[in-house]
């Protein structure tokens, strides 16, 4: 709990790993990550916006100065998050007028042998959860994932971004595999590396894995010493953000890391967290309609199926991410506030 509690305290902030910071302010030397080794690259830090101030005069409207807005001062983010929604269904891709973003597990892609050019965008989940909890290691090799990504943006097009072969963390997958929170890291920063040697071009993503928000810490600085500054890339999964009780540790840590600059996808974000951490993720991915519909007592779309059930049905999984944008952001306050 002393771990966690460092993330709700407001001066000083603790920085990420490769943040300068100024001769004012040591947060350093007073926070966990004091340990870390003083970085030499700057940080992309967001720059506040700067809003014309006009005001009327004699009739007509006059751009008069610009006024800077701080961060103490600065709303969450304007724009809306991209909800991608998750199925197992992954004929989807192809269906006329798809009404969501995608998330498509490769596991479900392998199994067709015809694959043919998308109307949607779409994202690319490696299927690491199944893979892992199978076996308790990765036997698809980096060869063959990087050769299937690439038919795939090939073939299928309308790829935003394919997720790396990363080693989650949660407690039923380091029993598996036997190993620790920081070998599944290390592994999962290997791993980009490879597959980055592989294919530079395609637009595979780096992932964040990890239990405590300390961990996310951590495996940032592995990145930084493997010569990957996350802050440069243009979407960071955030992994094991699921099948935890408590997310309050979770959402501050995700509003620690947007302050400095990661444009973060939650994987499996629970519907619960959106309308807070949706104003800090520039993506996120649920497939939490199905087993709501699978464990529900009858169909819950209002409509007339053969299904008894609603965990196959695109009606309710459209009306379900409907319900997840109308709320994303909704709740607009700073998780440290609470
Ligand atoms: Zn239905």
């Amino acid at each position: 709990m002393a771990k966690q509690s460092s993330l709700h305290q407001q001066q000083p902030r603790p920085l990420l790993p490769n943040q300068r910071h100024s001769t004012r302010h040591h947060p350093r030397s007073q926070t966990n990550l004091q340990h870390l080794p003083r970085q030499t690259t700057m940080l992309r830090i967001r720059h506040p916006t700067r809003r014309p101030i006009t005001r009327r005069h004699m009739g007509r409207t006059h751009r008069t100065r610009t006024k800077k807005r701080t961060p103490k001062t600065r709303h969450p983010r304007q724009k809306l998050m991209i909800f991608y929604l998750g199925t197992d269904d992954a004929y989807w891709l192809w269906d006329n007028t798809p009404p969501h973003p995608l998330f498509i597990s490769r596991r479900r892609l392998e199994r067709y042998k015809n694959l043919k050019p998308s109307n949607t965008r779409w994202a690319l989940d490696s299927g690491g959860f199944t893979e892992l909890n199978m076996y308790g290691e990765w036997r698809t090799s980096p060869h063959k994932y990087v050769a299937l990504v690439q038919r795939y943006a090939n073939e299928i097009g309308n790829l935003d971004w394919a997720a790396p072969q990363d080693w989650m963390c949660e407690p039923s997958v380091l029993a598996k595999t036997g190993k620790t929170v920081t070998e599944h890291q290390q592994l999962t920063v290997n791993n980009y590396l490879t597959l980055k040697t592989l294919s530079p071009t395609l637009p595979i993503i780096p992932a964040l894995q990890g239990w405590q928000p300390d961990d996310y810490l951590r495996h940032i600085e592995m990145y930084d010493k493997a010569g990957i500054d996350l802050t440069k890339a243009p979407t960071v999964g955030m992994g094991t953000f699921c099948r935890r009780a408590n997310l309050k540790p979770v959402h501050n840590l995700v509003y620690r890391l947007w302050e400095n600059g990661l444009k973060m996808h939650g994987f499996g974000v629970k519907q619960d967290g959106l309308p807070i951490m949706g104003n800090y993720l520039q993506s996120a991915d649920s497939l939490a309609w199905s087993l709501t519909a699978r464990l529900a007592p009858g169909p819950l779309c209002g409509t007339q199926h053969r299904a008894k059930k609603c965990s196959h049905c695109r009606t309710w999984a459209t009306q379900w991410a409907n319900n997840i944008n109308n709320n994303i952001g909704t709740a607009g306050i700073q998780p440290e506030l609470f």
